[in-house]
């Protein structure tokens, strides 16, 4: 199988290793024998979502998001009805806030969303929420635990209907207050989880690749890989990231 990953905006949104994502997944995908491809795709580039296996959109400080969020808007009917017919998708922090209907940032200005998950994002006027997470997925994920890092002044509130990635244990997650972390869709992710956060939680990683897998050949199952580091490396982090 040949694996196209969309890497939206790797210029401009690109926070705390979240390339890492991207580079996670094509690994993965050939250490299984399959080809992989990764799109950059920068504004204005025009996109076949016909082509895409996996989108990727990381995070960005808010004049980051403010120059690309005219043309993720310009996107979003095309994008949206890719999503609904399963693509997944993975966004980070700044990516994932623009996925939701609008962010409002520190400086006032209302950015537009794709309006994809059903959340409004508001830049806290109490600081920054700031460290290391632990969470437990809501998507059947074994072991449950997500582990990452979140650094971002926006507060995230999803609205009725709309479902939460993962219940924060350890960090703020969406906003500091109810506990939610990020948000699914059909096969969309969104999270404010940077780190990088797939090398870590390959499971995570998995669910993806095998949703992408199932799109193109109908059979979901993976085979295993090693992952011995990789859980060593969640270990640590479950270990060290305490409130
Ligand atoms: N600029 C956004 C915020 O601070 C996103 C930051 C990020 O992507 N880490 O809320």
């Amino acid at each position: 199988m040949r694996l196209t990953i969309v890497h939206l905006y790797p210029r401009d949104m690109n926070l705390y290793g979240d390339r890492g994502n991207v580079l996670a997944l094509a690994r993965r995908a050939e250490w299984r024998g399959w080809e992989a491809r990764v799109l950059d795709v920068e504004p204005g580039v025009p996109i076949s979502w016909a082509e895409a296996d996996i989108v990727f959109l990381g995070g960005g400080e808010d004049r980051h998001q403010a120059w690309i969020a005219d043309d993720l808007v310009t996107r979003g009917a095309g994008l949206s009805a890719a999503l609904a017919d399963g693509l997944p998708l993975l966004a980070v922090c700044g990516g994932f806030q623009l996925l939701g209907r609008e962010y409002q940032a520190q400086d006032g200005r209302t950015l537009p969303g794709v309006g994809w998950f059903d959340a409004t994002t508001q830049a806290g006027r109490h600081g920054r929420h700031v460290g290391n997470v632990v969470a437990r997925a809501t998507l059947p994920l074994v072991p449950a635990t997500l582990v990452g890092f979140e650094n971002h002044a926006g507060e995230t509130v999803l609205h009725a209907g709309q479902g939460p990635l993962a219940r924060v244990a350890v960090g703020a997650g969406n906003n500091g207050h109810d506990r939610t972390e990020g948000a699914v869709r059909v096969h969309a992710v969104g999270t404010y989880l940077h780190g990088s956060l797939l090398p870590k939680n390959p499971h995570l990683a998995d669910w993806l690749l095998s949703r992408a897998q199932a799109r193109r050949t109908g059979t979901a199952d993976l085979p295993p890989l090693a992952d011995d580091w990789e859980w060593a490396a969640h270990r640590e982090r479950l270990t060290h990231s305490r409130a």
